[in-house]
């Protein structure tokens, strides 16, 4: 054999491990998806695959000063293990969460990090896939097979956010970093900041370093809307102070607030206007009437078409008030060496520039997926209720809501995932999978998501990888809780959409 052989030949699985159910990602959705399939289904084998060295996902890969949730740990938590701190949580607390279940449930036998899925194949003649996963430190492939896949793995690149090409770049003597990569032991004291970018992450980002810096300004394009609240649940507080079991206060805590998140919901759609005016009000309370509210805090959409984000005790407009942050609403000219150059002429000066500019949205975690050798084009399949993929056979995709905590659609589709797979098994079948039925035939088909009803630059710029949209509920992820709440767990799987073999 030359050395030439060695090198090019494939380093391709020794061994093929089986389990009943695969799962890629081991974040807040795969963990959730292992402790249901184990404690609902204790018979089936399964194993959960991640490429990170270990749990967390969103809440291991950022790193940035202040990380922390935009929604409260009461949703987001897990319907079966008690939230007991303050309703925004950082992420060490998070991953503190998520060990527990890990721990508390015995599910670190079952999942192995480090370990990329490349591709997935179904075999019609066998009727299971094969995975193929590379270890991310040795460079060994591992090859595994399953009758189920349940993709956990989430909805953006992992190991580098969006950062737009800006003229300039180069000349800027400066430090530029990305907060989804934020540089370990990153200096920051007395320095001056800029931050681009108004979403959750500069929200978060400009409170925890305002201490710090000499000066941190927010950059934007344009305003976001924010909820400044305080950081405490007071139902929580008493019903802890009479000694409430906590499985009961996480109850009760719960219910309170997807009461009071689907009120606010529903008139976000129905009193836009209203909604609006509160939301703003409540910024204008902390920055004083003589502020530029207009300009910087009254966003041109309306509420609810984007992530609202929970500011915990305003403190992003606290930073502002006492005038170590401020705002600029204005676009990017160019990079200059000292800073940047706005459209409208002013020159903010910087040592660091954070680009808080989002994700690089990523359909199935880059897996490339064949069905019977033929490669599996997402953009081409309709997808069922925002979670199974016409001609896709035994796989289910978990993708959260954008105006509820993403967790809750983790437990629901749990529940759903069990229910499918006893029904399987009951009726003896290996294949399931969703199909237009005949009068789907002539349904429009849409993009993923309506523009009008959501609209992040993210998922506009990924629009042509996802999967298609129909005109009836079946075939729409309604991002609606409340309703799916209602209609999941209903849903009838003799029904004409699934075909079973
Ligand atoms: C900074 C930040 C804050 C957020 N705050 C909130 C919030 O407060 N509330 C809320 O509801 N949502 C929030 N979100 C959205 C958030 O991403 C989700 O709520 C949730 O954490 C997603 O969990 P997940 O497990 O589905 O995906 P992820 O957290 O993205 O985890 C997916 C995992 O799958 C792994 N993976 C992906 N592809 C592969 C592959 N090919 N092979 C092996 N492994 C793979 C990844 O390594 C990762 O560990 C936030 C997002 C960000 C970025």
């Amino acid at each position: 054999m030359t050395l030439a052989d060695t090198l090019e030949r494939p380093r391709t699985a020794a061994k093929v491990e089986h389990f009943d159910v695969l799962i890629v990602g081991a974040g807040i959705s795969g963990v959730g998806a292992a402790y249901h399939l184990q404690d609902q289904m204790p018979g089936k084998t399964f194993v959960a695959l991640d490429s990170l060295e270990s749990f967390g996902g969103t809440w291991l890969t950022h790193k940035y000063p202040g990380i922390r949730s935009d929604s409260d740990l009461y949703t987001f938590g897990y319907r079966f293990k008690p939230w007991v701190g303050p309703p925004i949580a950082t992420a060490p607390e998070i991953l503190k969460y998520m060990r527990e279940v890990i721990e508390e449930n015995d599910l670190a036998r079952h999942i192995r990090y480090k370990h990329k899925v490349l591709s997935a194949s179904w075999s019609s003649a066998d009727n299971r896939w094969t995975v193929e996963a590379e270890r991310t430190d040795t460079g060994e492939r591992h090859a595994f097979t399953c009758n189920f896949l349940w993709m956990c793995q989430g909805y953006y690149k992992h190991d580098a956010g969006f950062m737009p090409e800006w003229p300039g770049m180069e000349d800027f003597k400066g430090t530029i970093v990305h907060a989804q990569t934020w540089p370990e032991g990153l200096d920051y004291k007395g320095k001056r900041v800029v931050v681009i970018g108004s979403g959750a992450t500069a929200a978060t980002v400009i409170p925890a370093m305002a201490k710090d810096v000499e000066h941190i300004t927010m950059l934007q394009r344009s305003p976001t809307f924010f909820f400044p609240a305080m950081n405490r649940n007071e139902l929580a507080d008493i019903l802890r102070e009479i000694k409430v079991e906590e499985p009961l206060i996480h109850d009760i805590v719960r219910k309170k607030m997807l009461y009071d998140q689907e009120v606010i919901t529903r008139r976000c759609l129905e009193e836009p206007e209203a909604v609006t005016a509160e939301l703003i009000e409540g910024v204008r309370a902390f920055l004083g009437p003589d502020y530029d509210v207009a300009t910087h805090f009254t966003p041109r959409y309306r509420p609810w078409r984007q992530r609202v984000a929970f500011v915990p005790d305003g403190d992003l407009f606290q930073g502002i008030a006492s005038g170590k942050a401020s705002v600029v609403t204005d676009e990017i000219e160019r990079f200059t060496k000292d800073g940047i150059l706005t459209k409208s002429g002013q020159e903010l000066k910087a040592d660091i520039i954070v680009a808080a500019t989002g994700f690089h949205m990523c359909v199935l975690g880059d897996v490339q997926f064949d069905i019977d050798g033929k490669p599996v084009d997402f953009s081409e399949t309709v997808n069922y209720r925002g979670m199974m993929f016409t001609g896709v056979p035994n796989m289910l995709w978990i993708f959260g809501y954008f105006r509820a905590s993403w967790t809750l659609r983790v437990d629901m589709l749990a529940d759903f995932v069990v229910r499918l797979l006893k029904h399987m098994d009951a009726n003896g079948y290996q294949r399931v999978e969703v199909a237009l039925r005949k009068e789907d035939h002539n349904m429009p088909l849409l993009p993923w998501i309506d523009a009008e009803n959501f609209n992040p630059n993210y998922l506009l710029r990924a629009m042509h990888q996802l999967p298609k949209r129909g005109d009836k509920p079946e075939w729409q992820h309604n991002q609606d809780y409340w309703r799916e709440r209602d209609e999941i767990p209903l849903i009838d799987l003799n029904g004409a959409e699934y075909v079973y073999r």
